[in-house]
Order: C-alpha cells, then structure tokens, then sequence
C-alpha cells in the first residue's frame, strides 16, 4: 500500500479537520467545566455508542483539565429504518450499569441529524429522575431536524450530507478516522 493511511483515496473530502475537532472539543469542555462548576457530585457523562466513542474520550480529557470530576456510563441504542436514516424507533441494546437518580447527567453524542434518536433518549434518561439531563454534541445536521431537541453545546453545524470518522461509520467502517469526511461516491456503489 501507498505511503501513508488506507482511507484517504475513499475521501472525497474533509468536512472538519482533527485540529478542528481538538480545539473545539477543548472549547465545549471549558463551557461545560464553567456551567457545572458547582455540580453537586460531579459530572455523568453518558456516552452514546459506537458512534460517540471517540468524542467521549476525548472530551472527557478535557474535562478533567478543568472539573468538576466526571464519571462515564455506556450505552448503545439502534434505530430501526432504513440503513443511512433512523425512524425514532428506539431500542436499547446496552443499559447505563447504575441508577441515575439525582446525578447531573451530560449526553455525549456524536451527531444530531433528525434528532429522533436523542429525543428518545432524552425522555427515556429524564424518567429516571437525574438531577439535571444536557446534551453536548460534536456535530448537528440544522437542515436534517425532524424534532426539535435541546442540544445545550452543539461543535458544528455541517450540511445535510452523510459523513464518516472520528467514530462514525459506513457499515461499520471509517471510525477510525481522525477527521470528518465525506466519502467518495464510489465507495457506496462498491458495497
Ligand atoms: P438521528 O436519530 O438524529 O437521525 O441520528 C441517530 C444516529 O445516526 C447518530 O447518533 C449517528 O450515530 C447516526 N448518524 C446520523 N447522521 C450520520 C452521518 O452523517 N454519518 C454517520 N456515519 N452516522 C450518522
Ligand atoms: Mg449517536
Ligand atoms: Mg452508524
């Protein structure tokens, strides 16, 4: 193989560079750290997987170079409907491991593109009675909105195109990614 990564010939190109993407994350953690300093038994952030995983790790770093202290929780969801687009039909595939009543719970996502699947999510979280529930996300599709979801700390705004890295995926590919892209139109037409 060609010097260099495997991915960048699927790229058509990049939406959001990983220096982007580290001074932002860097930004939303300073705002998170200054309006929870005072979060009574610190922070529990609860990561939305596969897909935030690299956001989570990342900002949770940033994080802790500021405080309050945090604590992480996992859990994975799937959206039934048709392959790129998610119906809010929600179903839980992984569980948070404790109870979150009382606890000042911050949703790390990934991406708001119809909102669908974080609407569930944010109703399915405040029925166990936390503290406070918010939401910070790396990334919102504005043009994609389907429900409106209050989405505290947004990173960017990008268009209404599907995208792969930094943790999202094309049928479970590209995660790896440092960067935000856009793949080739090929790449599709070879699955
Ligand atoms: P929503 O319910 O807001 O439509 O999106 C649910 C999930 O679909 C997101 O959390 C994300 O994991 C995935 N998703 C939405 N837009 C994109 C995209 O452009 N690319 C990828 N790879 N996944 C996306
Ligand atoms: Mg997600
Ligand atoms: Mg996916």
């Amino acid at each position: 193989m060609a010097e260099g990564s495997w991915y960048h010939a699927d790229i058509d190109r990049v939406i959001i560079s990983e220096e982007q993407i580290r001074e932002k994350t860097a930004e939303l953690a300073k705002q998170v750290s200054a309006d929870h300093a005072d979060a009574e038994g610190g922070l529990l952030l609860v990561c939305v997987l596969k897909g935030a995983v690299m956001f989570m790790a990342d900002f949770a770093r940033a994080l802790g170079r500021h405080g309050p202290s945090a604590e992480m929780e996992f859990m994975a969801v799937s959206s039934y409907g048709s392959g790129t687009t998610s119906s809010g039909v929600v179903r839980i595939l992984k569980d948070l491991d404790r109870d979150i009543a009382g606890r000042h719970v911050i949703v790390v996502e990934d991406i708001v593109d119809s909102g669908l699947t974080l609407s569930w999510l944010m109703k399915y979280l405040q029925s166990r009675s936390p503290a406070s529930v918010e939401v910070v996300a790396l990334f919102r599709k504005p043009d994609a909105v389907k429900v409106p979801v209050p989405v505290r700390y947004v990173g960017f705004d990008i268009p209404n195109e599907f995208v792969v890295g930094y943790g999202l995926d094309f049928a479970e590919r590209y995660r790896e990614l440092p960067y935000v892209g856009i793949l080739r139109p090929e790449v599709y037409a070879r699955s």
